[in-house]
């Protein structure tokens, strides 16, 4: 294992310790007032709402503090031991633990680090495995899936022949037969599976089977589900799969940031594809804050968490569907559910709508569109809610159970803002005993 390097190494007259430097946010606060008040607006917001963006999360204050390190000051491209930049002696050291706690954290033969966002890390592998033009099969982005796994906007749908798979019309699970038989006519160079808005298990042994008898590469995107994967919670795509990429800052609540996981066999071609292939200098204090992240993700307390996020999300899902509100797929299996506003049977009650009310009440989730969605995605049918957040703050079911009682009540009549208005007090208390991690 790599020693960190202390501090009583470095070479030159003595400066104080990091920690007896003048605090900076009071510095902000005097030097750039505007900006200040932005940031503590949104703390504000933060604190005094309930999350349940199932994407966002609040960090370990210690990823935070490695995130808004002098780190940021140095310019390191290329890799440990191999930069095109002098001076690279400690970031060297940031980023080999960050390397050897992904891997110890996920088990995998390789880990580059540098990616600087989950979509960066999805265009660097498909640059490192695939030819403009190839085709790769990925779930759509109407039932579940991701910008970057081919959205024609994005650069994956402009450079490679994206196709995809949609889910079972009655149990709105991944239907294995239909990817089977897609994959065997379209014969992909690439089998991509992850989603942003699937609240169900994956299949990785049978997927695998799938990718051999299709003669195709096997990709997960595991965004979402990073931290349950990390706690043993979730199925292990690392066995099954040639490659797994990852944000690093969702359920496993590090710091902003993507994360690719591959074979060894891959390492080279993902790691000149990451830098120089799509990328200049990496992040190096966002990489120290990865990993510091991937330690604490490694501790008991954190495998404890990730299993109140679970709880959370099944008694959210279980008083929501009480109340008249399904959940897409029946359920859940993990952090997030898709909830159907269909049954409310009130064309005027859209994702959109029910997003907006719940915001005033200072609920915060976003409106996402259900698998078989007659609405356009500015629009919807549904809104998707994730637990991660307001567990990290402690909240457990009881509180959950409350939560969905707010959201249905608002759901079934979000014309009503007295409602909205007796609600963000009632969240405003119960807010009060649950404070983020400063
Ligand atoms: N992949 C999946 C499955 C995601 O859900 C997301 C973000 O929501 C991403 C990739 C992209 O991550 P980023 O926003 O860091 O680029």
């Amino acid at each position: 294992m790599t020693q960190p390097v202390s501090t009583s190494k470095v070479t030159g007259p003595t400066i104080p310790a990091w920690t007896e430097q003048p605090d900076p946010r009071q510095l902000l606060s005097e030097r750039d007032p505007e900006i200040y008040a932005a940031i503590e607006s949104e703390r504000q917001r933060q604190t005094n709402g309930i999350e349940l963006i199932a994407s966002e999360n609040y960090v370990f204050p210690e990823v935070l503090a490695a995130a808004g390190s002098v780190l940021t000051n140095k310019y390191a491209e290329g890799y440990p031991g191999r930069r095109y930049y002098g001076g690279c002696q400690y970031v060297d050291v940031a980023e080999k633990i960050a390397i050897e706690r992904a891997l110890a954290l996920f088990g995998a033969e390789h880990a580059n680090v540098q990616p600087h966002s989950g979509a960066q890390a999805n265009a660097a592998v498909y640059m490192a495995l695939l030819a403009p033009g190839d085709t790769v099969l990925a779930m759509k982005l109407d039932h579940g899936g991701h910008l970057s796994h081919g959205f024609h906007l994005n650069s994956s749908g402009h450079y490679y022949n994206f196709v995809h798979y949609g889910l079972d019309p009655e149990t709105e699970q991944l239907d294995y037969d239909l990817i089977r038989q897609t994959a065997l006519e379209q014969r992909p160079r690439l089998l991509l599976v992850g989603a942003s808005a699937y609240p169900r298990h994956f299949d990785f042994p049978l997927l695998r089977a799938i990718a051999d008898e299709a003669g195709c590469l096997l990709m997960m995107d595991m965004a979402h589900v990073a931290g349950l994967v990390a706690a043993k919670l979730h199925p292990d795509p690392v066995p099954y799969c040639d490659v797994v990429t990852t944000t690093t800052h969702k359920t496993l609540r590090g710091p902003r940031g993507g994360l690719i996981l591959c074979r060894k066999e891959h390492a080279r071609a993902i790691d000149r594809a990451v830098f120089p292939g799509i990328q200049g200098g990496p992040l190096m204090h966002v990489i120290a804050a990865k990993a510091v992240g991937f330690k604490l993700a490694q501790q008991a307390a954190f495998r404890r968490y990730q299993q109140q996020i679970l709880d959370n999300a099944q008694a959210l899902s279980d008083s929501l569907q009480r109340q008249g509100l399904r959940s897409v797929s029946g359920g859940t299996d993990n952090h997030l559910l898709l909830v159907d506003l269909n049954p409310l049977n009130n064309e005027a009650i859209t994702g959109k709508v029910v997003e907006t009310a719940l915001d005033n009440a200072s609920i915060h989730c976003n409106k996402n569109m259900i698998p078989f969605d007659k609405r356009k995605a500015m629009v919807t049918s549904g809104i998707r809610l994730g637990t991660p957040a307001a567990t990290t703050r402690g909240m457990k079911q009881g509180e959950f159970e409350r939560i969905g009682g707010w959201i249905a009540s608002i759901a079934h009549d979000p014309k009503d803002s007295a409602l909205q208005e007796s609600v963000r007090d009632e969240v405003l208390e119960m807010v009060q005993a649950f404070p983020p991690p400063a």
